[in-house]
């Protein structure tokens, strides 16, 4: 596996790839790997003939008071364990290599970006849009992976794909999960044993609306408070939020028809924990 640090030897790769030309898929991360991007990491394989991660901690999608120092950076794991998984290039630019002094252009995908998490984050997803709008332009990959853990970040990309004309092919991997259903998440190693337990409560509540719409409850505000109430009986966990939107555009859904996504955002002791799912009506 090569490893590049900067803008213009990940253009000179590029220009290699030119002469011979092949299928490029991108995976974009934050480090800290875990079975969830090892799955973006082999879809990707599967589906092009050369695969490009990044590893960047992007500072401008973390708040002023979120764990942007303390998020994990096990860097010579990460690079074992991709190149196990047959990576050909990993990309690993510095913060001033992707935002150099003077730097002043921002992307924002507006409203979806202010809802959900956004509304507690602000200005998390125009980090995120902006970052992922600059690694597509250098990796100019064919296809990009992204992982349905992040619902709203997967609808918001996708919305700024299609509306600034990038030519790239979005893909959703779904959401890989330890046994006992908690979403794999970089974060998760911040919690301790019985916040572990605890934060379980995310795919119990997310069962249970998907159990109420199965049995032919279809009243999201019924739903939800439903939610409300099971992440209450977990005393180590605080609901930020729950909601029911399209899962095409993130509008509001007050009747669960087709299918509908259930969005959490929960506090286990400090650490934010998010989890989603597609709830689906069963059709005859
Ligand atoms: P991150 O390193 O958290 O920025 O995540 C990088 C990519 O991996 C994003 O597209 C995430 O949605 C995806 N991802 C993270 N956790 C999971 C998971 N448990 N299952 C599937 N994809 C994931």
């Amino acid at each position: 596996m090569h490893i590049v640090n900067t803008i213009a030897d990940f253009r000179q790769y590029q220009s290699r790839k030119l002469a011979a030309p092949s299928s490029l898929a991108f995976v974009p991360t934050m480090g800290a790997l875990h079975e969830g991007h090892l799955n973006l990491v082999r879809q990707a394989r599967e589906l092009a003939q050369q695969v490009v991660v990044s590893i960047f901690v992007n500072p401008t999608q973390f708040g002023p008071v979120e764990d942007y120092e303390l998020y994990p950076r096990p860097l010579s794991q990460d690079v074992a364990l991709l190149d196990r998984e047959g990576v050909d290039l990993l990309f690993l630019p510095s913060v001033p290599e992707l935002y150099p002094p003077g730097f002043r252009t921002y992307v924002t995908v507006e409203e979806m970006s202010e809802r959900l998490c956004g509304h507690f984050r602000p200005g998390h997803f125009r980090g995120v849009a902006t970052v992922v709008l600059k690694l597509l332009h250098i990796v100019q990959p064919d296809l990009a992976f992204f992982g349905q853990k992040d619902a709203q970040q997967c609808i918001i990309i996708r919305r700024m794909v299609e509306d600034l004309n990038l030519n790239v092919r979005i893909v959703i991997a779904p959401t890989v999960r330890e046994p006992d259903g908690l979403a794999m998440s970089s974060r998760n190693r911040y919690l301790s044993g019985e916040e572990r337990r605890a934060a379980t409560v995310l795919f119990q509540s997310l069962q249970e609306a998907q159990r109420e719409v199965t049995s032919g409850e279809r009243d999201a505000e019924r739903i939800l408070q439903q939610v409300r109430e099971r992440v209450a009986r977990e005393p180590l966990a605080r609901l930020q939020y729950a909601e029911i939107v399209s899962s095409q555009d993130l509008s509001e859904v007050r009747k669960v028809e087709g299918e509908a996504l259930l969005l959490l955002a929960v506090f286990v002791g400090s650490t934010r924990l998010i989890d989603n799912t597609i709830l689906q009506v069963e059709r005859p």
